[in-house]
């Protein structure tokens, strides 16, 4: 395998499937990006039924729930908020 290029798409899933196309190791951006896909995908699937979030993002999801979400969002990543949620994600 050639070592591990970083791209303009490094951070999505499109730039892991293009390490994954290449044969390359893929960098910790694009892993972390195809994982929240799966994720997502395994939760719109019905198959993955729990999550691990922070006590802190919990708290304030319970206290002030659009606040939350935007804690959700930024420690799950919006893709898999949606997914739990069952909406379609804000970001493209
Ligand atoms: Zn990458």
């Amino acid at each position: 395998m050639n070592p591990t290029q970083h791209r303009a798409q490094c951070g999505t899933r499109a730039g892991y499937l293009r390490h994954h196309s290449n044969k390359e190791l893929a960098c910790d951006p694009c892993l972390a990006a195809a994982n929240k896909f799966h994720t997502a995908y395994l939760i719109r699937q019905g198959t993955q039924r729990s999550c691990r979030i922070s006590v802190s993002t919990l708290r304030l999801l319970l206290d002030d729930p659009t606040a939350g979400r935007d804690a959700l969002a930024a420690e799950l990543g919006d893709l898999v908020v949606s997914a739990i949620s069952g909406t379609a994600p804000s970001t493209p």
